[in-house]
């Protein structure tokens, strides 16, 4: 191991300002940080641990949540009030990793978790990600696990967090801090697309901070349905979290997005749009479901999440709508 300088911020004013160094880099729950530290793919040349900031809060208001970007996610899990009104999050949360990762882990570094590709994560492959320049392995080689949305000539690596696609459905924001100071960024546009940059992943600058996320208020009846190679302790091969708002049976809203399946949290729009206005029955939710995979360009192992989407939305549409 490189030798490293190591730094406690206290205030999120002394993170920023020891992030101004261009090889730093924060710690929170160091749960994907380490990995990738010890199999050379993350050099940090000075650690700033940020676990002690008081970014942990939870904070229901009238409007909506804000959820500190140091809560560990085994605590906002669990949180009452996090439960009853946005059960979509708590779902999404346990649905995630295990009961030993979530003590340990934070909001803020679930969302900037790197992907899972195996290409990337090993360091004497090629990987774009990785190396800008060296090629995407994943494209002509194993891609079961792979997007079917949003991928490049560059890269074709899934957004690995759980948490992102429900906060996706529920059209959250994320507040970040940075030296000129903070701003509110839609969900929608906090992570990129890996066009022919795909080592950049979202729109945070360097030593920027992520202080807490902002979730609107919802009435809605919401279902996090997740597929996953095992029962526990995996990455979605498909996920789909939604939020529907039923009026006299009637569908008067629908946000519907899905993991595992792009880039980035992946919004269904056309199957959305589908199901406004229309009754909350078996019909309309196959009618969307239909829908979810327009636009698709699977690879050569992964078109079996073409259908596999389609059945996951109709799934989560099923428990959402059947939910009081
Ligand atoms: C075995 C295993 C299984 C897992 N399964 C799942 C799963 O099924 N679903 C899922 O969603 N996740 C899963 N994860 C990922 C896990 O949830 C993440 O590792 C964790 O959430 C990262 O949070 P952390 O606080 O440990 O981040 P760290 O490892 O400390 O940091 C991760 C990154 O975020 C940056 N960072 C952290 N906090 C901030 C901040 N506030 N502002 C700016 N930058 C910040 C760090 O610099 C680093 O680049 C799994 C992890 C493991 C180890």
């Amino acid at each position: 191991m490189h030798a490293f300088d190591y730094a406690r911020a206290t205030e999120p004013s002394q993170a920023l300002d020891l992030a101004r160094r261009p090889d730093a880099a924060f710690i929170a729950g160091g749960t994907d940080l380490l990995q990738l530290w010890k199999a050379g793919i993350a050099r940090p040349e000075l650690m700033i641990d940020i676990s002690r900031l008081a970014l942990d809060i939870v904070k229901p208001r009238d409007d909506g949540i804000a959820i500190g970007a140091l809560a560990r996610l085994s605590d906002v899990a669990d949180h009452p009030i996090v439960q009853a009104r946005w059960p979509l999050i708590a779902e999404a949360l346990n649905a995630g990793a295990s009961a030993q990762v979530r003590n340990a882990a934070t909001i803020g570094g679930n969302l900037l978790q790197r992907t899972r590709c195996a290409y990337f994560r090993s360091g004497d492959m090629p990987c774009n990600k990785r190396a800008p320049g060296s090629g995407c392995p994943a494209i002509g080689g194993e891609n079961r696990s792979h997007a079917i949305f949003g991928g490049s000539p560059h890269c074709v690596a899934t957004h690995a967090s759980d948490l992102a696609v429900a906060l996706a459905a529920l059209d959250a924001s994320v507040r970040v801090a940075g030296p000129a100071g903070s701003r509110l960024v839609g969900i929608g546009d906090f992570y990129l697309l890996p066009g022919d940059t795909p080592q950049r992943e979202t729109v945070l600058g360097q030593g920027q901070l992520i202080c807490a996320v902002d979730v609107p208020a919802t009435a809605g009846r919401a279902a996090y349905v997740k597929v996953r190679d095992r029962a526990s302790f995996e990455f979605a091969v498909v996920s789909v979290a939604a939020d529907l708002v039923i009026d006299d049976g009637i569908v008067a809203r629908a946000r519907l997005a899905a993991g595992g399946v792009g880039t980035r949290p992946w919004r269904l729009t056309e199957a959305e749009a589908a199901l406004i206005g229309e009754r909350a029955d078996a019909a309309a939710f196959d009618k969307a479901a239909a829908q979810a995979s327009n636009g698709a360009e699977p690879l050569a192992h992964n078109a079996f999440k073409v259908e596999l989407l389609r059945r996951t939305v109709r799934r989560a549409l099923q428990v959402a709508g059947g939910k009081a």
